[in-house]
């Protein structure tokens, strides 16, 4: 009697199953390093809108070269009157920042190096105006998409962002979700921020900080 033929055929059956298995386990792990790499690039964009915003309202002043007109007098004007910016074309509020991610990513595809990785983050950090206006804007006014994003969570609402409006303004500084500023807040890393780079760069808007024995009004240029 032959066997040799069921019991070859039977091997080959089970090693292509277990080929089938890896494949399928490689494709699944797959997915889920890609959804925790796109998950941490979104929270990245949202520390890197964090970290901009926390410079533009304590480094310089309203008069301060380029800094100044770009970037303070906005803020502070936005921290006077929050709403002002629904007035101001969308184009002109997102500009700025698009331009920048725009010219980031233009960067790697000249260097070779532009990736997935690259674009997601620079459109994550591009559209972080914009997430900011969504979040002054009436919720009756605002596309269906955003008001069910801010419903789920994933895009920071009104009432989050309102958190850093209330003065002193100085928690609440990332602008795209709300899952970053209970943590940076509860951690003091603002703070740590103030102590770090207020005696280099100095933070003449921050009355709060005169007492503080390193505090310096003007930066190291002045
Ligand atoms: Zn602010
Ligand atoms: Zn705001």
């Amino acid at each position: 009697m032959n066997v040799e033929g069921p019991t070859r055929f039977g091997e080959e059956g089970l090693s292509l199953e277990f080929g089938v298995r890896i494949l399928e386990m490689t494709f699944l792990l797959e997915i889920a390093y890609t959804s925790v790499v796109f998950v941490a690039l979104y929270l990245l964009a949202d520390f890197v809108s964090g970290l901009f915003h926390w410079a533009e309202d304590t480094l310089g002043a309203d008069d301060t070269p380029i800094w100044g007109p770009l970037f303070a007098a906005p803020n502070s004007r936005h921290h006077s009157d929050p709403s002002a910016m629904l007035k101001i074309h969308w184009l002109r509020n997102n500009s700025l920042l698009v331009g920048a991610c725009v010219g980031l990513a233009m960067v790697f595809w000249v260097f070779g190096a532009l990736t997935w990785h690259v674009v997601v983050f620079a459109f994550f950090t591009g559209t972080a105006q914009q997430v900011h206006r969504f979040s002054h804007a009436p919720s009756a006014r605002l596309p269906r998409f955003v008001r069910l994003l801010q419903r789920m969570h994933v895009l920071q609402d009104a009432r989050h962002h309102w958190g850093h409006h209330r003065a002193p303004h100085l928690t609440r500084y990332c602008v795209v979700t709300p899952w970053l500023n209970p943590v940076l807040d509860r951690i003091k890393f603002w703070r740590v921020m103030d102590r770090l780079f207020v005696p280099i760069f100095g933070a003449p808007r921050r009355s709060d900080l005169c007492e503080k024995p390193w505090y310096r009004a003007q930066g190291f240029w002045a």
